[in-house]
């Protein structure tokens, strides 16, 4: 599974200035973690003198505490086999009528009754086939758990072929999961009465981690493996996705049809899906492997080009694991409502619609990502599978490392390397409020495991892995460890020991310290540059010494001599260590870890005048990188004005974009360094990347707005709408704009919301009447982030500009608070609401909204915007 909100903050941030009520709200939530992370330290604190007692009292609760969580692999007594599926939909009443046929064996000892995970069922007849006959058996049924009473004993070798008829309410009891994952439905009916208008009709399903069970009967455990057929009746428009393969269409007559899909490879319930709709399907291949890309009807050329690299992925990652795709097919399905990133289904993986973008849009995609991580899945998580939750780094420290061999192969070493730099900050983040092992056999809720630890401590760890054994031994490892564990069930230690067996290197060490502790290693280093020919370096690991264990390191020192790169690896080993570099020729700067590829904390504190030096000589894009950011966190303006003018014509695209957003930051910069617009304008019209093209254009706004106007009216017909619409924001926000309404109103038929947000703009400030209409369309058309973007200047233009409109823009904003089902959108709705606080009755119907809100972090801001209005009034 990808979680989406990553996505949100990294996706748009950079581009567009955060809206200030979003910021606030991020400072609540944030401030809310601070303040659970210092009561912690506070009690720390606070116990100092009777620290021993104490601590011993603190242990003592925490192995209780642990004894009562530990989560052990659910034990099999029964293996399902194979399961028969027929389905139909009652989608006025969101209900799924089931049939299920499942053949199941004893694990290893002998059984007389079966458990199985059936959640929120109305039951029918519970029989089994015996001798040719159905015959009903006895059970007992809590809403959860259904037991089977068998008339005698099974032993291995028997197979039950049991049939249960059932009506399955995803809705009931949904809605109660936890803090990552707040909806647990399983199967969700979307506008399944087709009554929101521009919303098409759809379900989908969402099996991860339990939630398989909400609509069909199984043993809805990781560890369990099975094959299945399923026919689904759905409606004759619509088009069906499974897993495995599509083999038979039958027409029903009635409207209705019946597809049957068959998966005849085992793999984990979890990840067995379907999803109904009218979509379309873009139909490609790898070889002899068909590939569909399934999309709202319209957006086909734009899912050509966001999935287009999906063929080559396929094709990399085969070479690099030596194992072929292991499945029949894979498609891509993207749908609405999605509740997270996108999950990696057997053969059919599902994803939000932030992926649906009409062909325009898909210029600027950066949706790689996501999609090689879910690909990747397909080996790691459904070819092998984490045998619990608590193993989940198993599945996704594959995934999210697949993002950085993608990049790696696609888009070259500094980028993947930067995706690092971001992955380790997410990590860090995590593990100050709160440090756990990455394996985790203590925990409340199998859905808070999937975190910054599992995922990007993962990702990490499995890189570090890889510079540890070298490339080719640690892919043989990957390809051992995948064709000895082929289907089934995996642990840590099985990836131990294919790595261990590849490189004849004992590994225990290094899985110990990564895998089974908790923590990362914080270096206090220091270069002793008295001998500039022997360089003297002291390492001190400073981490918290109770809560992780004293790391052993591979560290890379680098120092440049002219041009050439100079590199020596040292091993650390102790808290405190002393090497001598006996590096012969004099050096004026020593690289601890330059690339950034450990996870660790604490580089050495260098001075501006080493960052300068650092920027100028390294030849890491990371390090330029880091270089450059330093520089800028600590408003080193003398040594910026050398930097910046070389940081725009970086070889590194990020770098030149870190370098124009501070140059638009302020004005001050056009004055300090003259000479630098002409550079500026040439990236503007040349360079090959349209997120720095959009910066440096942002720039010249800034700078010298009038000037380009004529530029700005050009590319405001830019293919690429980032570009596009940073133009059009620019003449937007003129103060003499040459342009006129009527040269706006040409853009009017756009549905990209950076161009929506640009008009909303020019109209709000330029008091354009009459746009109501305008805005109502657009607010209908935009979906997702583009969507809470345009809210905010929706809501100003009928509290500011057309009044007349603004009863019809309240009951909008209410519709989207009320009923979406993504936070930041019902967010979005209530903040654009606050402005019409005074209008009748919108105060009172926003505090009864409030009360209905199911999101805890949105009642509490909530409550507090409230409460502040009510102390006003
Ligand atoms: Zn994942």
């Amino acid at each position: 599974m990808r979680i989406s909100s990553n996505m949100t903050q990294k996706q748009l941030c950079p581009k567009i200035n955060l809206n200030p009520f979003l910021l606030s709200f991020l400072l609540i939530v944030s401030v809310g973690a601070l303040q659970a992370c210092k009561t912690t330290t506070g009690a720390i604190g606070d116990t100092e003198g009777e620290w021993d007692t104490l601590a011993v009292e603190e242990d003592d609760f925490w192995l209780e505490e642990d004894a009562r969580s530990y989560q052990p692999a659910a034990t099999r007594s029964m293996d399902l086999l194979h399961m028969d599926l027929e389905l139909g939909f009652d989608w006025k009443s969101q209900q799924v009528i089931g049939k299920a046929k499942l053949r199941l064996t004893p694990y290893f000892y002998p059984q007389k009754t079966i458990v199985l995970d059936a959640q929120d069922y109305e039951l029918g007849r519970v029989a089994r086939m015996h001798q040719g006959q159905l015959e009903t058996l006895s059970y007992r049924y809590d809403e959860q758990q259904l037991q089977i009473f068998l008339p005698e004993e099974v032993v291995p070798g028997d197979t039950v072929e049991l049939q249960i008829n059932y009506t399955a309410f995803p809705d009931r009891n949904s809605g109660e999961g936890s803090a990552a994952i707040t909806d647990t439905k399983g199967l969700y009916f979307i506008d399944p009465m087709d009554t929101i208008p521009g919303k098409p009709t759809m379900l989908w399903t969402q099996g991860e981690t339990q939630h398989s069970s909400k609509w069909f009967p199984t043993i809805d455990q990781p560890n369990e493996r099975l094959t299945h057929d399923i026919w689904l009746t759905v409606p004759d428009s619509m088009v069906s996705v499974s897993n495995g393969r599509l083999l038979k269409q039958e027409s029903l007559g009635n409207g209705l049809r019946k597809d049957h899909w068959k998966m005849d490879l085992p793999h984990a319930p979890y990840l067995v899906a379907i999803a109904v709709g009218d979509f379309a399907k873009v139909t490609a291949s790898h070889g002899n492997l068909p590939l569909g890309y399934y999309v709202e009807k319209g957006f086909e050329k734009g899912a050509e080009k966001v999935f287009a690299s999906t063929p080559q992925m396929i094709h990399y990652f085969e070479k690099r694991l030596g194992v072929p795709f292991p499945w029949q097919k894979y498609d891509q399905i993207v749908v609405r409502d999605f509740v997270s990133g996108a999950m990696e289904n057997t053969t059919a993986s599902i994803f939000m619609e932030e992926l649906l973008l009409n062909e325009r849009e898909a210029l600027d995609s950066e949706w790689d990502y996501i999609i090689a991580h879910e690909l990747f899945h397909q080996w790691f998580g459904d070819l092998v599978t984490a045998e619990s939750w608590s193993n989940l780094t198993l599945n996704e420290a594959f995934a999210n490392y697949s993002e950085y061999l993608w990049n790696e192969k696609r888009y070259g070493q500094d980028q993947a390397d930067i995706k690092l730099v971001v992955e380790k900050e997410g990590y860090f983040a995590e593990a100050e409020a709160e440090p756990k092992e990455l394996i985790r056999f203590n925990y409340a809720d199998a859905e808070d495991l999937f975190d910054a630890h599992s995922y990007n401590k993962g990702g990490l760890v499995l890189h570090m892995l890889r510079r540890e054994l070298g490339d080719a031994a640690f892919f043989k490892g990957l390809n051992l460890y995948l064709t000895q564990h082929a289907f089934q069930a995996v642990e840590a230690h099985d990836l131990r020991l294919a790595m261990e067996r590849v490189s004849g290197q004992d590994l225990n060490w290094f899985f110990n310290q990564w895998f089974f502790a908790k923590g990362h290693p914080e270096l206090a280093i220091e270069v002793d540059y008295t001998q500039p020919e022997n360089l003297l370096v002291r390492f001190s690991q400073v981490q918290d010494q109770f809560e992780a264990p004293v790391f052993q390191l591979p560290i890379t020192l680098s120092w440049y001599e002219g041009k050439v790169r100079k590199t020596k690896t040292v091993r650390v080993t102790e808290a405190e260590q002393e090497v001598a570099l006996e590096n012969g020729n004099p050096i004026s700067l020593l690289y601890v870890n330059e690339g950034q590829e450990l996870l660790m904390k604490g580089n050495q504190v260098l001075s501006n005048a080493q960052y300068l030096q650092q920027f100028k000589e390294s030849q890491l894009g990371v390090a330029r990188y880091e270089a450059l950011d330093s520089l800028i966190s600590r408003e080193a303006r003398e040594e910026l004005i050398e930097v910046l003018p070389l940081a725009i014509k970086d070889s590194f695209a990020a770098v030149r974009e870190n370098g124009l957003s501070v140059l638009q930051s302020d004005r001050e910069w056009k004055e300090a360094l003259p000479g630098l617009e002409a550079e500026v304008y040439r990236l503007v019209e040349e360079d090959p990347h349209n997120k720095v093209r959009a910066g440096a254009l942002e720039v010249l706004t800034e700078w010298n707005p009038s000037a380009y106007q004529g530029a700005m009216m050009r590319l405001a017909r830019d293919p690429s709408y980032l570009v596009a619409g940073a133009a059009l924001m620019g003449l937007a926000r003129l103060e003499e704009p040459k342009v006129d309404a009527s040269w706006m109103e040409t853009f009017e038929g756009e549905t990209n919301f950076r161009i929506g947000v640009a008009l909303a703009e020019y109209y709000i400030s330029n008091q354009v009447a009459d746009k109501g209409p305008w805005f109502e369309k657009t607010l209908a058309a935009l979906r997702g982030e583009g969507l809470y973007y345009f809210m905010g200047y929706y809501g100003t233009y009928f509290t500011e500009v057309g009044m007349e409109g603004s009863a019809a823009a309240v009951a909008n904003l209410f519709t989207i608070l009320e009923f979406d089902s993504k936070d930041y959108l019902r967010l979005g709705a209530f903040q654009a609401l606050l402005g019409f606080v005074t209008d009748e009755g919108v105060l009172a119907k926003l505090e009864a909204a409030a009360a209905k809100e199911s999101s805890e972090e949105l009642q509490s801001y909530y409550a507090y915007y409230l409460e502040m209005l009510k102390e006003e009034n």
